[in-house]
C-alpha cells in the first residue's frame, strides 16, 4: 500500500491511516492527563497545577502559496492560531519551521514572512522560535511550512470538540466554503470573474468573545473537509445527533455558483476564519450576538441544534431531510 493524496484530505481515509499507522505504533499519547494524541482533536492539552497549556501543530502545503486573500504565511500562522483558539486556550506563540526549495524566490520569501507576521499581530501571538531547511530543486514543490502553537488555558476551561449536549444550539461564526471555493476558482482560472476571496483569518477574537458570554460546550474550525467533516466528527465523538437547517447555513453567492459550476458541496470544503460551536440553548443568542460585534463574525448564525440520535441531517425548507455525510476526502486537495 502507498500513499495517495487523499491520505492527507482530512477524510475517512485519511482517518484510517492516522489509526491504523500513526496511533498504533505511538505509546505514549498524552500527558498529565491532558487530552492527547488519540482524542484527534483540533489540539492537545497539559494540565499543570492552575492552568493548561495547549498546544497544536500543523503542516502546510497550500498550492498556490499566493491566492485570493492570503498566502502561505498568513494561512500557516492562522490556521495554527486557531485550533490552540477552539481548544478554549488564548494562543500566546507560535513556531515556524520552512523547508524551502532551492531556487525558491527570496522577495517571496519576504512576503510570506511579513504577512505571516501581520497575521500573528492580529492575535497578539509571538513567533518565538524556527527552524530554516533547503531542499534540491527536483526535491520539493516550493515551500513547506510547519507551524506549533501554543495557548493557555485556566485549569478544567479547555473545550473539547466531543462534548455536544442535547438542546445545544449549533453556532457557525459565518458564511462555509469560502477558502476551498475561492482556492478553486483561482486554480480553474475563474479569478477574474469573482471577487470570491479565502476566509483565512484568526479566529481568537470570535473564541474569547463568545466564552466571555458563557455556555460553549463544544468547538472546532471546519478546515479541511469543511462543515461536514466538522460537524460529523463533533457529533460523532460526542455521541449526539444534530440537524442543520439548510436556509439557515450561510453561502455566499459566488460560492454557490462556483460550486455549482465545478460540482463541488460547499459543506464540504474547507474553511480558515470560521468557528462550529455547541452553545448551551439559554446563552446561544447572547453568544450570537457577541460573535456578530466581531469583525470576522458578521454573518454567523444558529444552523442548528443537538439532538439524541446519531446522525447529522439537513432539513430544507420545503420539508425534506438528507443525512449530512463526512466526505471521503476535502473534494480539493492542497487546500492548506
Ligand atoms: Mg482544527
Amino acid at each position: 500500500m502507498k500513499i495517495g493524496m487523499s491520505h492527507g484530505a482530512g477524510g475517512e481515509v485519511m482517518g484510517k491511516l492516522i489509526s491504523e499507522v500513526i496511533l498504533k505504533n505511538i505509546s505514549k499519547k498524552s500527558v498529565n492527563g491532558g487530552i492527547g494524541l488519540d482524542s484527534l482533536d483540533d489540539g492537545a492539552t497539559i494540565p499543570l497545577e492552575d492552568s493548561e497549556i495547549v498546544i497544536t501543530t500543523d503542516g502546510h502545503t497550500i498550492n498556490p502559496l499566493f491566492f485570493p486573500g492570503g498566502d502561505i504565511g498568513r494561512i500557516s500562522a492562522a490556521g495554527t492560531i486557531n485550533d490552540v483558539s477552539v481548544m478554549g486556550a488564548k494562543p500566546l506563540a507560535i513556531t515556524n519551521a520552512m523547508i524551502i526549495k532551492e531556487g525558491f524566490n527570496i522577495d517571496d520569501l519576504d512576503k510570506i514572512i511579513k504577512s505571516m507576521n501581520e497575521t500573528c499581530q492580529e492575535a497578539d501571538v509571538g513567533i518565538i522560535s524556527g527552524d530554516t531547511k533547503v531542499m534540491e530543486q527536483d526535491k520539493l514543490d516550493g515551500l513547506v511550512i510547519v507551524t506549533t502553537g501554543i495557548g493557555i488555558a485556566k485549569k478544567g476551561k479547555t473545550i473539547k470538540d466531543s462534548s455536544l449536549e442535547v438542546g445545544d444550539k449549533i453556532i457557525i461564526s459565518g458564511s462555509v466554503g469560502d477558502h476551498g471555493m475561492s482556492l478553486m476558482a483561482f486554480r480553474e482560472g475563474f479569478e477574474f470573474e469573482t471577487d470570491l476571496k479565502s476566509d483565512v483569518a484568526p479566529v481568537w477574537s470570535i473564541v474569547s468573545k463568545s466564552l466571555d458570554v458563557g455556555g460553549v460546550t463544544a468547538m472546532k474550525d471546519p478546515t479541511r473537509g469543511g462543515l461536514a467533516n466538522a460537524i460529523n466528527e463533533m457529533a460523532k465523538k460526542s455521541g449526539v445527533g444534530v440537524i442543520l437547517q439548510d436556509e439557515l447555513i450561510p453561502v455566499k453567492e459566488e460560492v454557490k455558483a462556483i460550486s455549482d459550476m465545478l460540482g463541488i458541496d460547499p459543506y464540504e470544503v474547507a474553511n480558515e476564519g470560521k468557528v462550529l460551536m455547541g452553545v448551551k440553548p439559554e446563552s446561544a443568542d447572547e453568544v450570537l450576538k457577541s460573535i456578530k460585534k466581531d469583525k470576522y463574525g458578521h454573518d454567523a448564525r444558529i444552523i442548528g441544534e443537538v439532538v439524541e440520535g446519531n446522525k447529522v441531517l439537513v432539513e430544507t425548507p420545503v420539508g425534506g431531510t438528507r443525512i449530512l455525510e463526512a466526505p471521503i476526502a476535502d473534494p480539493v486537495p492542497r487546500v492548506c
